[in-house]
């Protein structure tokens, strides 16, 4: 066989495994999907029996003690669900309470003192150096900046 048949046949060969691989992944997938289905409807119809076999036997219509014992589990389970319902409910009316201002530390109280109360202030001074009037409140005179108390 020749170096171009060898070629020809290594080409065709990964062409032929490519081709295997995808129509195996088609393949596999599409029975995967069918299986889970099956899957689904058993369990759905199991779900029915279940239901029917419940109502049966609180009818009693039926004996049996397995059967009785998990429709005593599934009325267990109703009865934990319709509480946790409740609570669900409640979780959900909940509303954001804003928390009461916290009360200013008390450093914070205490009054800031402005000083002496205008009153006990002369409306007017007089600077000792240059004689010029200006507010009581004044702490230099405006005029010379001599400090005036
Ligand atoms: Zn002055």
């Amino acid at each position: 066989m020749g170096l171009f048949d060898q070629i020809s046949r290594t080409i065709a060969q990964s062409v032929d495994r490519a081709r295997f691989e995808a129509e195996k992944f088609q393949k596999t997938t599409r029975l995967q999907s069918e299986v889970n289905e099956l899957r689904r409807q058993i369990d759905s119809k199991l779900n029915e029996l279940g239901q029917r076999a419940y109502e049966l036997l609180r009818a009693g219509q039926i004996q049996s003690a397995t059967l009785a014992e998990l429709s005593t589990a599934v009325d267990q389970l109703r009865s934990a669900l319709v509480v946790k319902e409740e609570e669900l409910k409640q979780a959900q009316a909940e509303v954001y309470v804003e928390p009461p201002a916290p009360a200013p530390p008390p450093s914070q109280s205490v009054p800031i003192d402005y000083g002496p109360p205008p009153s006990s202030t002369p409306a007017v001074k007089h600077c000792g150096v240059c004689g010029f009037q200006m507010p009581g409140t004044a702490m230099f005179c405006p005029n010379c900046g001599t400090r005036v108390t």
